[in-house]
């Protein structure tokens, strides 16, 4: 089964259409004001970049936001601190709360891919917003479906975004780097407590490209535990990979 809705050949109109949107007047995905180029609007942007900013605490390395409660005075939050890092860093494009938890609906369950790189545009300003310089030859890789979840939706979401997202950023893609070890046991992801998930993400994947690129830049779409992007960083750096980084869309907040 593929990762994609849109094989290569079909993906190229795609890609032309983005082209001609990005030309003229077009409705805000998000408020259906004014905007151009299909994607939001400049006060949507604003707000993004605001509510990303005025949260209580954000720990600098897993980017967890806590939007109550009283502020920590250490840099990283009592996870991080405990476990030794894999990723060199993770940006995150917002918090996984109202209303731009609606756009990840919208691509996910309604399957609309028009908003795959819009998506990947707000995971590419993520990437510049936190100053990343990643040499020229990063590669960008996804962490796969399961394939009860390709099954479902027909397409991966964090592979679609991962295309665009190497686009933007003139970064070689990587198809298929990252395969699942285990086969689907039909016990999802959600139902799984905090440990079962770590032992279950330690072994879920393998490295299925005969590349091995010294920068590897994985995409996933929701980050909640962190323990898949941990785990599949830990598979490429097994396999040789130098560094890993990582970039999500929307990070799971604290809320107290
Ligand atoms: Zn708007
Ligand atoms: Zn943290």
């Amino acid at each position: 089964m593929a990762d994609f809705l849109f094989s290569s050949e079909r993906w190229s109109p795609l890609l032309w259409l983005d082209g001609l949107r990005a030309q003229i007047p077009t409705a805000c995905v998000l408020c259906n004001g004014r905007t151009q180029g299909g994607g939001l609007c400049t006060g949507c942007i604003a707000d993004w970049h605001y509510r990303y900013k005025q949260v209580r605490w954000r720990c600098q390395r897993c980017k967890v936001a806590q939007l109550g409660g009283v502020a920590r005075a250490a840099s990283q939050c009592q996870s991080c601190l405990d476990s030794p890092a894999v990723l060199q860093q993770l940006a995150v494009a917002f918090d996984y709360m109202m209303p731009l938890d609606s756009l990840i609906w919208r691509f996910k369950a309604r399957h609309q891919l028009r908003l795959a790189p819009v998506l990947a545009r707000m995971m590419q300003q993520a990437i510049l917003r936190d100053g990343w310089s990643l040499p020229p030859d990063t590669q960008v890789a996804y962490i796969p479906s399961r394939p009860s979840a390709l099954q479902k939706r027909g397409f991966n979401p964090a592979a679609e975004l991962a295309r665009y997202l190497a686009r933007l950023l003139g970064y070689g893609f990587m198809y298929g780097a990252l395969g699942l070890q285990q086969q689907d046991d039909g016990n999802a992801q959600k139902h799984r407590t905090q440990q079962q998930r770590r032992h279950y993400a330690q072994h879920a994947f393998v490295w299925q490209s005969a590349r091995t690129p010294s920068t590897l830049l994985l995409v996933d779409d929701v980050f909640t535990t962190g323990s898949t992007l941990q785990a599949a960083a830990q598979c490429a750096l097994a396999h040789g990979v130098s560094q890993v980084y990582g970039v999500v869309l929307a990070r799971v907040p604290w809320i107290m």
